[in-house]
Parts: structure tokens; sequence; C-alpha cells
């Protein structure tokens, strides 16, 4: 597989880690807001629209953001436990949706971690 973040191949084999491990989680996210949702319908149907929109506000959007914000404490600790972290600030240097790593920089302070290959 081609090293494309310009990462030294240890910190790319590293991140690589990482990201399988937030996928797994973000997954599993996915899986639950699916199965959460799941249960809408039913609740139109038994208990009316107002009971499906609280259920929808107080149940459904803040459990999904709770697991978004769960992966990415998460995250933060597994580049923490597999020693992932930028060398100039030692925040962790995998970051879900950010790119800046594709360019051999740290997400957080943009240093630069590697010389691009
Ligand atoms: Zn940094």
């Amino acid at each position: 597989m081609p090293n494309l973040s310009g990462l030294p191949p240890e910190l790319e084999a590293k991140r690589l880690q990482a990201a399988k491990a937030y996928n797994k989680v973000a997954l599993l996210n996915l899986f639950v807001a699916m199965g959460l949702l799941v249960a809408l319908p039913f609740l139109v149907m038994r208990f009316g629209q107002l009971a499906a929109a609280v259920y929808l506000l107080l149940v459904v959007l803040p459990g999904m953001a709770a697991g978004l914000y769960l992966a990415v404490k998460r995250g933060d600790a597994y580049c923490r436990e597999i020693g992932l972290l930028c060398p100039h600030c030692h925040q962790p240097l995998f970051e879900a949706r950010s790119t800046a790593y594709l360019t051999g920089s740290c997400p957080k302070c943009r240093a630069r971690v590697a010389s691009v290959q």
C-alpha cells in the first residue's frame, strides 16, 4: 500500500491503525443511530407525531452527538496509547475529518512532522 501521508513508515502504520479503530467506532455509531431511527415510524403510529418529534430531539440527535464525541475522544486516547503524537505539540496526529496529515503536517499545530516523500 502506498504511503500517501508523507509520514515516516512507523507513524504511517500507526496512523492507519488509528483510522481503523476510529472507523470501527464510527460504524458502531452509525448502526446505533439507524437502530434508533427504525423506531421512529412505530412511535408515529403508536403515539403520534409529537412523541416521535420529542424522541428525535431528545434521544436520537443527542445520542448521535454523544456517539461522535465519544468516537473522537476514543480516537485521541488510542493515539496516545500507540504513540501517534506530534513531536512538536504532543497532540494526536490522527483526525478523522482532517486532510492535513496528507501533507505530512500535524493537524493541530500545522508543524511539519516529516518531509513529503
Ligand atoms: Zn502538532
